[in-house]
């Protein structure tokens, strides 16, 4: 038998079926593609992997596709003899095969997972429980696509536009990373999705954004494509600048899907890089600001912004002559962007597990690239650190390190092992040491995860730790929390809640604090960040805006869940509002 690959390359479009090839000498073949390495693993029709299981369900037809099947299922090595089929095949194939459209999303889905894995140093979980997520390329008769949960899948709908015909969600390599990016977050980061403060529904949306838009620069060809004219070697080195290249459709998100909308006078759904810096995203009042697309801008611009910086000055010293070889110039691109995907990914390990902000991001950056990547060789953690600062976004003081302890914590009786994998035994260190790291044990704690993490830097610096979240919970009713609230601080503005009109007294409601505690590889703790939940000003700014957007539930409760089903949850984000559509 012969070796088994370890990746299988796959045959995906490249963007999506607009953006086309123009050094293509093919007259079948215009759509830009890319060849993708996707980690190899048995496939069984469908395809159907060990984490990914495509069906070819269409609930508005009501049909079912029979299942593609991508490697033969013969003899010793049945499903391991993966063959690009569609590495020749012409547009028209691309356009119309079922068994295209599941490799197209299935490939693109496990390279997403994988960028994740390898960052992270370990397999990530679903937060459904199970291994295999569903993905359905073709789910529904609808302009929109999403996440579901309740379901365990990836839904993408699929519609008709008279000036371009039909357009299907499956074939935009962009909407498929943020959709893919939405499942692992929620895997990572379970409770991002709580009613929660502004900018944590804003990250789960900017995130995606930044991971889908990382995705695709990081591929070289996506980059030499669209790089001046494809018949010349050479491009001018004026049109290689921040602003030469910012108006291109490298940073554009959702290009086709809202062009066919006609959002934003045609040009895509999103162009995050445009945002200019401004600190008028922290004004709650403005309701533009308070919904989560908008507010997860600000995050792909203070990164996206500064990837450009990054990648325009690495061109500076290989200009020759006014111009700059084509090659090189998406080389340098793509580096830059694997580079950033991987300190945005290893930062998420870093953040606290609730009551994020958007600060809370940049600190985790800072952390985690300090211990991984000490000497930042090319500066990437200061300009991320300017990019943010443009954004008024700054390191949240020191990071919550733990120093050296003068015989605290103390490690006797603990089990090295059990503690960097039990969740009761890292319950229980906590619980012994919780004056030591800050944290009141009057409110109810509960471990969530106990995760390893092994992290490599550029230079192949290995570190490993091991990864803790937890989460404190309270819930009561408004009266008792006007009567247990007092200011943290001597001279804080006092705790005030909106009139009990608004939030009667019995209202029920729910506050959350928690932490995520890093352990080296001896088991000792290095690292903590944490947001107490006796920080009445935070939640009092918590509940104001979950009160501002109407998060209620069913029952009239605040801060429970957001009061729609929980499958809905990130359909809602995607909703395409007449409002919103003016403003993109
Ligand atoms: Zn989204």
């Amino acid at each position: 038998m012969q070796e088994r690959l370890r990746y299988f390359p796959m045959t995906i479009i490249a963007r999506d079926p607009l953006v086309t090839n123009q050094a293509s000498t093919n007259g079948d073949q215009p759509i830009l593609r890319a060849v993708i390495q996707v980690p190899a693993s048995r496939l069984e029709p469908g395809p159907r992997g060990p984490r990914f299981h495509v069906v070819g369900f269409d609930a508005s037809r009501r049909t079912l596709d029979r299942p593609a099947r991508l490697a033969p299922m013969r003899g010793d090595s049945a499903g391991w003899d993966y063959r690009d089929r569609f590495a020749k095949a012409d547009d028209r194939t691309l356009l119309r095969d079922p068994a295209f459209h599941a490799q197209n999303v299935y490939a693109i889905a496990a390279r997403t997972l994988g960028f994740f894995e390898t960052a992270l140093g370990r397999p990530v979980p679903w937060a459904f429980g199970s291994s295999q997520l569903y993905l359905v390329p073709r789910a529904f008769a609808e302009a929109n696509a999403y996440y579901s949960d309740d379901d365990r899948a990836l839904l993408f709908g699929y519609f008709n536009s008279q000036a371009s015909g039909r357009i299907m969600t499956c074939l935009a390599h962009d909407i498929v990373a943020h959709e893919t990016t939405h499942a692992i977050l929620d895997g990572l980061r379970r409770r991002f999705d709580t009613p929660g403060l502004p900018d944590q529904a804003g990250f789960h949306e900017g995130f995606a954004d930044l991971v889908a838009l990382l995705s695709i620069l990081s591929a070289r060809e996506s980059i030499q494509a669209v790089l001046g004219d494809p018949g010349q070697a050479r491009v001018r080195a004026d049109r290689l600048t921040f602003d030469g290249l910012r108006s291109s459709v490298l940073f554009t998100i959702g290009r086709q899907f809202g062009n066919a909308l006609h959002l934003n006078r045609g040009d895509g759904l999103r162009r995050s890089i445009d945002q200019e810096p401004t600190t008028a995203w922290k004004d709650l009042r403005n309701p533009e600001w308070a919904e989560p697309h908008r507010r997860g801008e600000i995050l792909v611009a203070a990164v996206i912004r500064t990837y450009l910086h990054m990648w325009t000055n690495r061109l500076i010293p290989i200009v020759g002559a006014g111009t700059i070889d084509r090659g090189r110039a998406s080389e340098e691109g793509a580096t830059a962007a694997k580079h950033l995907l991987n300190m945005v990914i290893r930062a998420i390990d870093y953040c606290p597990p609730v009551e994020f902000e958007l600060a809370d991001f940049l600190t985790a950056i800072v952390a985690s690239e300090h211990e991984v990547n000490p000497d930042d060789e090319y500066g990437y953690v200061e300009a991320l650190k300017e990019g943010f600062r443009s954004f008024g976004i700054e390191v949240q003081g020191a990071p919550d390190w733990v120093a050296p302890p003068t015989g605290w914590p103390t490690y006797r009786d603990f089990s090295y092992a059990s503690l960097r994998s039990d969740p009761d035994e890292t319950f229980r260190f906590i619980w012994d040491h919780a004056r030591f790291l800050g944290i009141d044990p009057a409110y109810y704690l509960h471990v969530e995860n106990v995760r390893p993490a092994v992290r490599t830097g550029p230079r192949g610096f290995v570190v490993s730790e091991t990864v803790v979240d937890y989460v404190q919970e309270l819930i009561l009713s408004r009266a008792d929390l006007d009567k247990l609230a007092q200011p943290t601080k001597p001279g804080d503005p006092p705790f005030t809640l909106p009139s009990t009109e608004i939030i009667p007294d019995k209202t029920k409601l729910k506050l959350w604090g928690g932490g995520t505690i890093i352990f080296d590889e001896f088991g000792a703790v290095k690292y903590q960040r944490f947001k107490r939940l006796d920080d009445w000003s935070r939640q009092q700014r918590r509940l104001q805006y979950l009160v501002d957007r109407g998060l209620w539930d069913t029952k009239g409760r605040l801060g429970f869940s957001l009061g729609v089903p929980l499958g809905q949850r990130f359909a809602e984000f995607h909703h395409q509002s007449p409002n919103l559509a003016e403003e993109w």
